[in-house]
């Protein structure tokens, strides 16, 4: 029958459980694959009551009246029907905020962490590839994990550039299908040199994502003009940082002739209702995010500066909204930190290049005050 998995003694003798009296006594262990048991679950560390500068997110809301406007519109979106799966008046605020040229397909996703699964689920066929450096973003990992691909992880130099070698030698020996690359890149927070990333493009044999999270911060860098020059190329952003992390949109831009599969992965209502709506919305006031984006760099400016003055702290350069330092002991001073109400991220023990490393997100100036004079604090007591 037709929505019952396992009914009869038969079925349950087939997929190898033990039927006991009346009941099958199934456990994860039996049908869950051994991969996924293995694995521990994303970590979202509880920051209620905490100054939260631990997840990349723009402090700031849209400012009044455009909240009061975004609440009507909100109210009168048809949350009765489903959502226009194409997402027409989105993808057309999307194209006219960041110049999206006409020639190049757009697919939306439930926050850019969907479209990386997207992309895994297309090309997942045994024996395949995912390649990316390391320290990264750890989802690329993960989701090719989940997927069933092999991961390759190729370390990048001390200074977090990158290793061209390592990564043309791993290219050569694995022929992935998809090579992640974050630009800026995170946790790190720096740009990698361009023309070390077009020479990967050019080598790799698969389809290079670069992933744009960071873009609002960067400066203006960007990979955009470069889609039309590589056919094996696909951009990747997010409007998470830029102020709408609640919102989950991501979007990747590329070749029709790419886009066009993943659509078909694509769950045909991914993009709720009123996430159209408000990202419409946010999108159409896009100065408004892009002002916001510009005091969070001057504000990265200022906190770098004042880190820097803090004895026992080496804060590395970043084009992202976040500043990845180094202490003498980061799992005591990130502890410390928490204790004095504020929390940031912990790369202690993520990679080896990461030793004694945390992270903190560019916040308001108040949240950033409260983290210098927490961490001075801390450091202080600490001597
Ligand atoms: N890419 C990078 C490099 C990130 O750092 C993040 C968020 N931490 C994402 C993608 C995912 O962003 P989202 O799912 O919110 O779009």
């Amino acid at each position: 029958m037709p929505g019952i998995l396992i009914t009869s003694k038969q079925n349950l003798i087939r997929i190898g459980i033990e039927h006991t009296g009346d009941m099958a006594s199934v456990t994860p262990e039996q049908i869950i694959r051994a991969d996924i048991r293995a694995l521990s679950a994303y970590h979202v560390a509880e920051a209620t009551g905490m100054v939260k500068l631990d997840a990349m997110e723009n402090p700031y809301l849209l400012p009044e009246p455009l909240r009061g406007e975004l609440g009507k519109l909100l109210a009168e979106a048809a949350i009765n029907r489903y959502p226009d799966p194409r997402s027409p008046q989105l993808k057309a605020a999307l194209r006219e905020a960041f110049a999206i040229p006409a020639e190049l397909d757009v697919l939306l996703g439930n926050g850019s962490d969907e479209i990386l699964q997207i992309l895994a689920l297309a090309v997942a066929k045994p024996g395949t590839t995912v390649l990316s450096v390391e320290p990264g973003f750890v989802m690329y990992r993960m989701i090719a994990q989940f997927a069933g691909l092999n991961y390759v992880g190729v370390p990048l130099k001390a200074d977090f550039t990158l290793d061209e070698a390592a990564v043309q030698a791993a290219i050569a020996k694995h022929q992935p299908a998809l090579t992640f690359i974050a630009y800026p890149n995170n946790p790190t927070g720096n740009v990698f040199d361009r023309a070390v990333v077009e020479r990967i493009i050019q080598a790799a044999p698969g389809l290079v994502v670069l992933d744009e999270a960071y873009h609002a911060f960067a400066g203006g860098l960007s990979f955009l003009d470069a889609l039309a020059r590589y056919d094996n190329l696909l951009l990747m952003r997010t409007v998470s940082k830029l102020g709408l992390a609640g919102l989950r949109l991501g979007y990747l831009v590329g070749k029709a002739a790419w886009l066009k599969e993943f659509d078909k992965l694509r769950l045909p209502y991914n993009v709720n209702v009123l996430t159209q709506v408000a990202a419409e919305f946010a999108l159409r006031h896009v100065a408004v995010l892009e002002r916001q984006a510009a005091q969070i760099v001057a504000e990265r400016g200022r906190l770098r500066a004042a880190m820097a003055q803090l004895p026992g702290v080496a804060v590395f350069d970043s084009q992202a909204n976040f500043l990845l330092f180094r202490v003498a002991s980061a799992d005591n001073v990130f502890a410390g930190l928490k204790a004095r109400g504020v929390l940031i991220k912990n790369l202690h023990g993520a990679h080896p290049l990461l030793n004694d490393c945390l992270r903190v997100t560019v916040g308001a100036p108040g949240e950033n005050d409260a983290f210098l004079a927490a961490l001075a604090a801390e450091l202080e007591a600490r001597r």
